[in-house]
């Protein structure tokens, strides 16, 4: 999964460098606030812990996805070639396709971003 925050001014999200798999750890690595750019307009301002969220990493799903229809085409070609039809190539390519689909879902990006810090009061600086 990704974390990424949404810049208050030009309200776009852009990724955090940090990577945890929950709240508290990533609070061990910034501290409750910090400092951040923004990657999109370069506006820097102190975020708090809790405004990080958690999304879900396409890439890793469309890899899945490539791997299964690759898999899908070139078993069902392979057998069409040796005269047969089968339907093996679509229950593995199909399962990497769900398994793509499925970290999509995974509960580790909900879980991260319903858990949120125990704030404590601004300090002053
Ligand atoms: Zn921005």
């Amino acid at each position: 999964m990704d974390l990424k925050i949404m810049c208050t001014k030009c309200l776009k999200t852009f990724k955090l460098g940090e990577k945890a798999d929950n709240r508290t750890r990533l609070m061990e690595q910034t501290g409750e606030y910090f400092f951040r750019k923004c990657r999109n307009c370069g506006y820097e301002r102190k975020y708090h812990v809790n405004d990080v969220k958690a999304h879900p990493n396409n890439a890793k799903m469309l890899v899945y996805t490539v791997i299964g229809i690759v898999f899908i085409v070139v078993v069902t070609l392979f057998f069409w070639g040796l005269g047969y039809i089968t339907t093996f190539g679509f229950v593995i390519g199909g399962g990497f396709i769900a398994a793509g689909l499925g970290s999509q879902r995974t509960s580790s990006e909900k879980a991260f971003n319903s858990y949120k810090i125990q704030m404590t009061p601004k300090s002053s600086n």
